[in-house]
């Protein structure tokens, strides 16, 4: 990899560079953006605790989901354009397992849902009103329908011009994605949004649709997203990357290649922004970004560590 791509009227290009592979380590929590160092502490604390690798993944981003400061992910995120806050999620598991909700209003804790959905359904996602009353029926307290402090002022302040223009990488694209491998080399991931802010009502992501948002199987490894869901759902992006690892890619390669097929087949490329973040089974790490700012959290038992991925465009 590396070559530089050619996209008319558009000078800014870098050269793709990976970052120096590591093998090896296991266990391994990977997750997106700054958020993710704290989730990744939480879902290695799980492990270390004795729990399973979707336990740890599960635990990982709950702890975002409730995290107040965080404006695209749970209760507290910013609304639809209508002053609702719909949650997306999805969770998988290596073996192929896996659960979704999506379009759910009023459930703190939308990845354990997910969780629900694949372990206790036949079925791999269920939305809206539907997942509200399995977590009803499932015992999930549904929270009073208001918007955080946070939210509804920046809500309040959109309506003034409610304009729908994407900023990239400022409010809108804060989705955890969290992948992860036991010392066993069993994989999992999870991932959970409010979405894009000021979205139309009924919009679903990338986050909560297997293939898009996440991906893992332990045969090849596992790979999850974050930026313009729409972006990503068109070219299915976690399930390439991780097809790519099976043609026998590299994780940093297959990201990069999944970048550059995002880049090919969405207009309007410099207002999207879209990450991807990727490990395989030996252990290796790969990450990157249409544009500069996607960063994500690296846990292993000892460390736990904040690393700039590399993008297809500069400045
Ligand atoms: N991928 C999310 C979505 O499109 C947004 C994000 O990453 O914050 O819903």
């Amino acid at each position: 990899m590396g070559s530089a791509l050619f996209i008319p009227g558009v000078s800014n290009i870098a050269e793709a560079k990976s970052p120096a592979l590591i093998k090896g380590e296991k266990p391994l929590i990977l997750s997106t953006w700054n958020h993710g160092l704290p989730a990744n502490a939480a879902a290695v604390a799980k492990l270390k605790a004795g729990g399973t690798i979707i336990d740890a993944v599960e635990t990982g981003v709950r702890d975002t989901e409730l995290d107040l400061s965080n404006l695209s992910v749970g209760l507290q995120g910013l609304p639809d354009r209508e002053g609702i806050t719909t949650l997306d999620a999805s969770i998988m598991s290596g073996d192929g397992s896996c659960g979704a909700v999506a379009f759910v209003r009023q459930v703190k804790h939308p990845i354990s849902l997910a969780r629900v959905v694949m372990e206790k359904t036949p079925h791999v996602m269920i939305v809206g009103e539907g997942a509200r009353q399995l977590a009803i029926a499932e015992g999930f307290p549904i929270e009073k329908e208001e918007l955080s402090p946070n939210a509804k002022k920046a809500y309040l302040k959109w309506k003034e011009t409610s304009q729908y223009k994407p900023i990239i990488n400022i409010e809108n694209h804060d989705t955890i994605g969290m992948i992860g491998m036991d010392a066993k080399g069993n994989m999992a991931g999870s991932c959970t949004t409010s979405g894009l802010s000021y979205k139309m009502h009924g919009r679903v992501g990338d986050s909560p649709i297997i293939g898009a948002g996440l991906f893992v199987d332990n045969e090849v490894g596992a790979a999850t997203a974050t930026g313009l869901g729409e972006s990503i759902i068109r070219i299915c992006g976690s399930f390439l990357i991780v097809e790519l690892m099976r043609q026998g890619r590299t994780p940093q390669e297959a990201c990069e290649e999944a970048v550059k097929r995002l880049i090919a087949k969405n207009k309007d490329i410099k207002d999207i922004q879209a990450g991807f973040l990727a490990m395989n089974k030996d252990g290796e790490v790969g990450a990157y970004a249409v544009h500069p700012g996607f960063n994500y959290a690296k846990a292993t038992l000892q460390k736990n560590e904040m690393i700039d991925s590399n993008s297809q465009f500069t400045g």
